[in-house]
């Protein structure tokens, strides 16, 4: 590292641009508040992130005039999914069943939503996007307030970025709440998955599959423009251990799970590099703020990826804070981590609904056995009750909208 720190001042710095640092960063820049995005990759390709984003935030897009937007760049709507075992349909959802507008989730690459969003934010002069920039460490004054980040752009230039708040979005791995020396508490879950995509078969309907055989299970989602994306769980830390087996093995192992997809895996499936691996863990985080620093999304809670529920959560975070951030920065000369504590209470009740129930399906997913034979009768009866609406409405339609007014600071 050499040359002169640049420093620059903002009101706040937001580190981490995926779903939940881009959205906020849009929120406050149309508020007229100077903004800076710091986000580490240059490009926007994230392959096999987030791709499914739930209703709930389609209808936050759309609240947000963005899903028209998103639509032109394109994406494909999601009517339903399937829990099949044995060749038998034991459990599905019909996403119309669901009380309310916008019951459809959507599923699109990430760059597609990320572009827009900041696309949106770029048209504010008070918006400034740090791509190709990474978080480095945290400034703090003498009373220990987080006061601003430092982080290195290209060339090891470090840029110093002073900031009345710093919101962490930075992800699952988020370096800033180790920097903030946070403790995350990791559950390891007794799977990870591999996924892989293929091309989509023209009669192919727009419906998610999960297709369980024991402990075993194949997810099939069609996904945009015409693929299906296909994951196969593998014992938690055996990716090694299958690479060692070989890729045809691998193949043989999906098909076997999968076998209407078996002559697509088979042509497409060739090499490690056609697949991805997602360690799957929940992360839960007790504190998600120290005076000046505020984590959000999967940086204050690593969801597993049941109903594809980690996008949801981060929009939904940046979504409620938006205001509240914009009403404290204007009526306070300084905000504390006290500010931020209806706020955290409120999205833990969100994040706590979502991984009580995932935690609870991955119960259910690694059963073997009798314990198999069980949640096949069980899935089906459940099948039959119309509660099961009344049920999954809870985790996949949270009002977390409704917390926007509860949480409204007085000016
Ligand atoms: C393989 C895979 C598949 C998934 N599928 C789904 C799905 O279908 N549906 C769903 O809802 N969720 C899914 N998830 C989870 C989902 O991607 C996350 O929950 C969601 O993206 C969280 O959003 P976020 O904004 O909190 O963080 P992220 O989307 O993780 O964004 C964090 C950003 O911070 C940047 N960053 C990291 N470190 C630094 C640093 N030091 N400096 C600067 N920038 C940094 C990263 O580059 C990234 O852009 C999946 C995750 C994985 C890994």
């Amino acid at each position: 590292m050499s040359g002169t720190i640049m420093k620059n001042q903002f009101d706040v710095v937001i580190v981490g641009g995926g779903p939940g640092g881009s959205l906020l960063s849009l929120i406050l820049a149309q508020q007229g508040l100077q903004v800076a995005l710091v986000e580490k990759q240059k490009q926007l390709e994230r392959s096999f992130r987030g791709e499914t984003v739930a209703a709930s935030s389609v209808r936050i897009l759309d609240q947000l005039g963005l899903l028209n937007r998103i639509a032109d760049k394109g994406y494909l709507t999601v009517e339903g999914m399937a829990m099949m075992d044995k060749g038998q349909t034991i459990f599905t959802l019909d996403y119309d069943a669901f009380p309310g507008t916008f019951k459809r989730a959507i599923d699109l690459p990430q760059p597609h939503l990320l572009s827009v969003l900041l696309e949106e934010a770029s048209k504010f002069q008070n918006f400034t996007y740090l791509n190709g920039c990474a978080f480095e460490s945290l400034i703090r004054d003498d009373a220990q307030r987080v006061i601003g980040v430092e982080v290195s752009a290209e060339a090891g230039q470090l840029r110093q970025l002073y900031a009345k708040q710093v919101v962490a979005s930075d992800g699952r791995y988020s370096k800033v709440r180790k920097a903030a020396g946070i403790q995350a508490q990791l559950k390891p879950v007794e799977r990870d998955i591999i996924w892989f995509k293929l091309p989509r078969p023209k009669d192919w309907n727009d419906r998610g599959k999960l297709l369980l055989k024991g402990s075993s299970h194949v997810f099939i989602i069609p996904t945009w423009p015409d693929f299906l994306r296909v994951g196969l769980n593998i014992p938690k830390g055996g990716f090694q251990q299958l690479r060692k087996r070989g890729i045809e093995a691998f193949v043989e192992d999906v098909v076997s799970i999968a076998p209407e997809i078996a002559p697509l895996v088979r042509e497409h499936v060739r090499s490690w590099k056609d697949v991805t691996l997602l360690d799957v863990f929940v992360a839960s985080v007790d504190q998600w703020a120290i005076d000046g620093l505020l984590l959000i999304g999967d940086a204050s809670h690593t969801v597993s990826p049941i109903l594809g529920q980690g996008v949801n959560l981060a929009i939904q975070d940046a979504f409620v804070l938006g205001p509240l951030l914009t009403q404290l920065l204007r009526s306070k000369s300084t905000i504390s981590a006290h500010d931020f504590a209806a706020y955290v209470a409120e999205r833990k009740k969100h994040k706590t609904i979502v991984t009580n129930y995932q935690l609870k399906q991955e119960q259910n997913l690694a059963a073997h056995g009798w314990a198999a034979t069980i949640r096949h009768y069980k899935m089906r009866l459940f099948d039959r009750l119309p509660i099961k609406y009344k049920a999954l409405d809870r985790v996949l339609n949270y009002p977390a909208t409704d917390a926007i007014a509860r949480l409204a600071v007085s000016g």
